[in-house]
């Protein structure tokens, strides 16, 4: 095996393109691992055999492979983009309300919810996306429009949106969400009515966008809070550490532990095949593929981002 070079941050010492080609090879091979999401039939009818991938580096240049240009709902990758406005909102004061602790549980799981008193674990698990809605909802005048601006802005595409027939879906079949809220407003630790929080978060879950769009949307989160691609400081440096720091432990459910030993890097998934993971100081990154592992996790997109750090040399360990 290819040894990588020596200092892995400079990135004059990569072939980018090669490296995306390779891996985009050894993806299609594989495609048919994992499972599309089946809980709602927009996910479901998605094609299994795709698969994208996007690097934006901290100077805003971009390197593509497969089908990164093409839309999928983001689902739990907007959970990385609300807690970062909730964060703005209310600073500390969020950590009376949700943990920083990975659960180890499965990310719609109610079971630890009863006895640490309506405090979601962490920030990623819906229960504390949740707690994330629920401040955007008292702290912003157009909750929504904050939140589409907010993502418009940092993927510099005005035509993002909310894929209307995956929102319809969402609260169709959201038993488990509706039950987490009530379940969270039983312990006093939501402002807002429920309905409202869940709609919130159903609107967010819908959001439709591609790898190019994603990978953007988080490069604040490799340069210190500062995005080169729309000239903007989005927040501050330590909310940027601290939001790598909770990618990294909880952001792909109860498989944080095996993310960060096949891959080595902060990162957020979705059920729809998303995956976004950050190179700090260096490069964001998406990945997305439909077939989902056990867990909830894009299983080629966790194979890609694996590859990427092992030709790379860019794990953060
Ligand atoms: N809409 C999904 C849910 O709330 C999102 C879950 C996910 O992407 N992990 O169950």
């Amino acid at each position: 095996m290819q040894k990588p070079p020596h200092n892995p941050h400079d990135l004059s010492q990569h072939d980018l393109e090669d490296i995306l080609g390779t891996i985009d090879q050894e993806v299609r091979q594989r495609f048919g691992e994992g499972k599309v999401a089946n809980y709602i039939p927009s996910l479901a009818k998605v094609p299994i055999d795709r698969f994208g991938m996007a690097l934006v580096t901290i100077e805003g240049s971009v390197h593509t492979v497969g089908d990164a240009r093409e839309r999928f709902s983001i689902q739990s990758v907007s959970k990385v983009h609300t807690l970062t406005l909730a964060m703005d909102a209310i600073g500390d004061a969020l950590w009376t309300r949700v943990d920083r602790e990975p659960s180890g549980d499965p990310f719609n799981s109610l079971i630890q919810l009863e006895y640490e008193k309506g405090i979601p674990r962490n920030p990623f698990m819906n229960a504390g996306a949740l707690i994330s809605a629920d401040v955007i909802l008292s702290n912003y005048d157009d909750p929504e429009a904050a939140l589409l601006d907010f993502m418009r802005a940092r993927s510099c595409n005005v035509e993002i949106g909310i894929d209307e027939t995956v929102a319809d879906c969402e609260r169709d079949t959201g038993y488990r969400n509706v039950a987490l809220a009530n379940f969270i407003r039983s312990f006093g630790n939501l402002e807002n009515n429920v309905e409202a929080v869940l709609e919130f978060y159903y609107r967010q879950c819908s959001l439709s966008m591609d790898c190019v769009d994603l990978a953007r949307s988080v490069q604040y989160l490799a340069d210190g809070g500062h995005c080169s691609s729309s000239g903007t400081q989005v927040t501050t440096a330590e909310a940027a550490t601290r939001i790598n720091s909770l990618m990294m432990t909880a952001g792909t459910y109860d498989a944080a532990g095996d993310f960060a030993f096949y891959v080595g890097l902060p990162a957020k998934s979705g059920v729809g095949g998303g995956i976004v993971a950050v190179v700090p100081h260096v490069m964001s990154i998406c990945v997305w593929s439909p077939g989902l592992d056990e867990k909830g996790n894009s299983a080629l997109g966790r194979y890609a981002l694996h590859r990427f750090t092992r030709m790379t040399g860019l794990s953060v360990f």
